[in-house]
């Protein structure tokens, strides 16, 4: 068999696979509404009997929430998870669509052609492209490129309740695979495919400075009282040198230069830093003096002061001192920055600048480290190689400034690594009315997997 057989059948069967995705994103499949309930129930039953037609054993496995479809699939070779989700954002405001969400239409758009529906990017759409590859992959050889997982869950827009306990009740059973392949991500430009293999961590601080016992008048009090909003002004000014890196002793411990393949990758996109801030009506980068904005989105830690709240803020004007001020802190975190040893010596350094008088109280709001994916392991530069096989440019490793969850999970509970492959582009409108996905996208993105699965197995 050829990989060039496989990729003709692909494209011989596009309108076949184009229907069956309209089949599933007729299904109204919202997760966080209980009135679709149901409906979450048969896109679950509508993926297992898909999969029932590609002779996988495959279940819906009932959860307290949504049900978990899951499938075992092929034997030798490298063994690979995949997953994706069936579940979809609401759709409101309807009025604001401009066709029925859940009646899928290929229409023209300016780019080319547009598969419009909820759920048509994110992430039907996507997941879809992994199955037709699969499907296109069985029908001209008989059997299954390798051994596969499918994990499809129901509840990825709803916060996914109960997607830790499920795999940790079904560790055995899904800690088997080498990696895990996730279709939930984005093409880095319309040219241009990508693996996200950095996720930035996050660390959620609130402080609350506490002078006077009550609010006090400025004109009897000012001068002699403390004002907690001069002293917290002056911890969050103190944050940051004046290179824009971080103060906080220990902050960069465990923070590494990326490594010269990744900035040469980086460096080809020739990212437009002028329009990404220009967008935005801004123009001069805010980061650490001597970075780029990529790597200041992508591969550096990062502090931000999300809300500050004291004294009187109404209307007109008020001479008070007040008793309190509070401020939320974020930091984005990269490489193996440890977020318990940050948010200690974050603290020491606050507690440090507080006069005596007045007193801190922490808010914890929550940490995760940051996700590197050890893109040494062969698998990544095979995959990254037949993308750039399918696309006008060449493949990137690339970082993302959030965080996805999943791959964490994946990672602690099930101790695999995720391959980020996806064809989402910025304007699909994913969770917004009108949401689409590029024809084209599911095409190559079938195409795509075809190539990656081809790979992975050589
Ligand atoms: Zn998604």
């Amino acid at each position: 068999m050829s990989l060039d057989t496989i990729l003709s059948r692909i494209d011989d069967d596009i309108d076949a696979s184009t229907e069956r995705l309209f089949e599933l994103l007729r299904i109204p499949s919202i997760s966080t509404d209980p009135a679709y309930k149901a409906d979450c129930q048969t896109a679950a039953d509508w993926l297992v009997s898909d999969l029932a037609a590609l002779g996988v054993e495959a279940e819906a496995r009932p959860t307290p929430g949504h049900p978990m479809v899951i499938g075992h699939a092929g034997e030798g070779g490298p063994h690979v998870l995949f997953y994706g989700h069936y579940d979809v954002q609401p759709v409101d405001p309807l009025e604001l669509w401009h066709r029925e969400p859940f009646d899928p239409e290929v229409q023209d758009g300016p780019a080319g052609k547009v598969i419009r529906a909820r759920g048509a990017c994110d992430d039907k759409g996507q997941l879809m492209t992994f199955l037709e590859a699969c499907r296109a992959w069985k029908a001209v050889t008989g059997e299954w490129p390798c051994r596969i997982t499918f994990v499809f869950e129901g509840e990825e827009e709803s916060g996914s309740p109960s997607l830790v306990p499920f795999l940790e009740a079904h560790k055995d059973e899904l800690s088997q695979p080498d990696i895990a392949l996730i279709c939930d991500t984005g093409l880095f430009d319309r040219q241009t495919p990508a693996i996200t293999t950095m996720l930035r961590g996050l660390l959620g601080e609130e402080i609350i400075v506490t002078g006077p016992d009550k609010d006090l008048h400025s004109g009897l009090y000012g001068g002699a009282a403390a004002n907690p909003i001069r002293v917290l002004s002056k911890i969050l000014a103190a944050l940051h040198d004046g290179q824009g890196r971080v103060t906080v002793p220990g902050f960069y411990d465990g923070v590494t230069e990326l490594p010269a393949n990744i900035q040469a990758q980086w460096d080809a996109l020739g990212f437009d830093a002028e329009g990404f801030l220009g967008g935005v009506d801004l123009s001069v980068p805010a980061g650490e003096t001597g970075r780029s904005v990529l790597e200041m989105i992508w591969s550096r830690p990062t502090c931000e002061f999300n809300g500050i709240v004291g004294g009187y803020a109404g209307d007109g004007f008020k001479t008070v001192l007040p008793s309190q001020a509070r401020a939320k802190v974020s930091f984005r975190l990269v490489g193996e920055q440890d977020p318990f040893a940050i948010r200690e010596s974050f603290r020491g350094m606050v507690k440090s600048m507080v006069p005596a008088d007045c007193t801190v109280e922490f808010l914890n709001h929550g940490n995760s480290p940051a996700t590197v994916m050890s893109t040494a392991d062969p698998a990544f530069e095979k995959a990254r190689l037949a993308l750039s096989d399918e696309w006008p440019n060449d493949a990137a490793f690339i970082g993302s400034g959030g965080s996805i969850p999943i791959v964490g999970y994946f990672k602690e509970i099930l101790g695999m690594d995720s391959m980020l492959i996806g064809f989402g582009l910025d304007d699909d409108l994913v969770h917004s009315p009108n949401e689409k996905y590029d024809f084209r996208s599911f095409h190559k993105g079938i195409r795509s997997w075809a190539r990656v699965l081809d790979a992975l197995t050589r």
